[in-house]
């Protein structure tokens, strides 16, 4: 009998695949990088080729590791990091073009075009969402206008689009041989192409965009049994997918409206469950599908979506080399006492949630001759605590709910100061569960779901456990300071572009 879930997680740095027990805990797991291409300021892309090499890859370790074959299974789910864009030809499987990773902002121009009639807000009544680079449809138009042939191809449905989700589960289904070409509704609410409310491709946003809907997937729910999968998994079945963030919503079952949760991986996205209606954001905040599970009603969030996070960490590693490794963060900013004055603010590719500001630039101030980087290190740790701030405060201004203590996740959560100054900073208290890999065990709920495996969200509710709980313990004074200079250097970078 299969006893276990697997979940392909797709993220942004790496591809891993995890099998869970009924229990939700991890029984196995391999994990690998892929490279990160910049072709030029602004723009960053993937090979998918290599993600589909490192994904077929990570399943066969993390099978092999524990003698586990595809009977183990019963079923696999997708998360995916979203917005992230490519086409690829059906004929073949060759990719187009490198895919755009969903922090290029090389579409920039065209955002601004088209902001220019009826503001950048024209598209959130009908999305959610406001005009920006971030999400896929105008990176897909993009690639359109600029891989010759490209476009006429896609009229003719020879070329195919999707996001990350399409294209694994497209090859997974087959490929050229009669691959499945579908997506789910958490996907697609991100491509800024779906229509919110009808759950389906919107025609005067893909004339707008000029994208040409036979190369559009088809858009299905988060949790049915979508065809089963090939290769090393042959004949277990592909029963769920969402979009990274919606998985840790999902992964941190937060089935109830009001419950939030915030992941910490390389940049930082907060979403709270806001039931079974659309809720708009006067705050900048994103209004998103959270999950459809089958045929039951659709649940949607509102998301605080932060661009660098742990990119930052990232950055002291790689460009600026004060740290060998991001776990070294920690010590490294424990050497000192508090941030030294110093306030980082990482807005490498403009500010997301919940400015929305595309020209904001990344600074680093309040130097003095004192600091050491040590204080650098720690504000760049500082840097993720106040942008999460910034957004949960949004969230209790467009809805009313003060969220009372916040469910975090992801790579970033390991670093115990970071989580401390979270909860002093929100004065709101901080709590890290038993099973932090909550992006992939919500794919893998989103399967067993539809495969009976799990027999319903109670029973995933009660798989969720504390590992650990940090206090507020900042004295208000204090706080206040430091959020006001966090403020004020973010007004500054907001205004870098004069
Ligand atoms: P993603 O899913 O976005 O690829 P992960 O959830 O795997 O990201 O988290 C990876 C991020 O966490 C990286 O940006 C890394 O720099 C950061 N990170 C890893 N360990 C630490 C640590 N101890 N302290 C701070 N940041 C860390």
């Amino acid at each position: 009998m299969a006893n276990y879930v697997g979940a392909i997680d797709q993220g942004t740095t790496s591809s891993r695949f995890i099998v869970f027990d009924r229990a939700g805990n991890i029984v196995s797991v391999a994990q690998k990088e892929h490279a990160q291409i910049y072709p030029k300021p602004g723009y960053v892309e993937h090979d998918p080729l290599e993600i589909w090499r490192n994904t077929q890859e990570v399943v066969d370790k993390a099978l092999e590791k524990k003698g586990l074959t595809a009977r183990d299974l019963a079923a696999i789910g997708i998360t995916n990091q979203r917005e992230t864009t490519l086409i690829w030809d059906k004929r073949t499987g060759a990719p187009l073009h490198n895919a755009l990773v969903w922090q290029d902002t090389r579409v920039d121009p065209i955002v601004q075009d088209l902001a220019k009639e009826g503001g950048p807000d024209r598209l959130r009544s009908k999305t959610g969402l406001p005009l920006a680079s971030y999400f896929s449809g105008l990176k897909l138009r993009w690639l359109l206008d600029n891989v010759p042939g490209a476009r006429a191809k896609a009229e003719a449905g020879d070329v195919l689009f999707g996001n990350i989700d399409t294209w694994l589960v497209w090859n997974l289904t087959g490929g050229p041989a009669g691959g499945r070409h579908i997506t789910d509704v958490t996907n697609a609410s991100r491509t800024q192409l779906m229509n919110l409310h009808s759950l389906t491709w919107d025609e005067e946003i893909l004339n707008l965009f000029e994208i040409p809907k036979a190369c559009l997937p088809t858009i299905l729910s988060s949790s049915e049994v979508y065809g089963d999968a090939s290769g090393v998994l042959a004949g277990v079945p592909i029963a769920g997918i969402l979009g990274d963030q919606q998985a840790a919503l999902v992964g941190q079952t937060c089935f109830q409206p009001g419950e939030a949760k915030n992941t910490y991986g390389t940049g930082c996205f907060m979403l709270m469950n806001t039931g079974e209606k659309p809720y708009p954001s006067t705050c900048g905040l994103l209004t998103t599908v959270g999950y459809r599970f089958g045929t039951a009603k659709t649940v949607y969030a509102l998301e605080g979506s932060i661009a660098i996070a742990g990119a930052l960490v990232q950055w002291l590693r790689d460009n600026l080399g004060i740290i060998g490794s991001s776990t070294d963060i920690e010590p490294l900013a424990r050497s000192v006492e508090d941030n030294g004055g110093v306030t980082i603010v990482p807005a490498f590719s403009g500010l997301f949630a919940p400015h929305w500001n595309a020209d904001a630039r990344g600074l680093i101030g309040g130097l003095t001759r004192f600091v050491t980087k040590g204080h650098i290190a720690r504000a760049a740790l500082e840097a993720t605590a106040f942008q999460t701030r910034e957004v949960l405060d949004a969230m209790a201004k467009d809805t009313g709910i003060a969220v009372k203590e916040l469910r975090t996740d992801g790579g970033m959560v390991i670093n115990e100061l970071l989580m401390q100054f979270q909860a002093d900073v929100l004065n709101v208290p901080v709590i890290r569960p038993q099973v932090i890999e909550t992006t992939a065990l919500g794919a893998a709920y989103a399967a067993g779901l539809a495969t009976g495996f799990w027999t319903g969200t109670d029973e995933l509710e009660r798989n969720w456990a504390v590992d650990k709980r940090w206090k507020p313990s900042m004295e208000a004074a204090r706080r206040d300071r430091l959020n006001a200079e966090w403020t004020k250097a973010v007004a500054r970078s907001l205004d870098w572009a004069g």
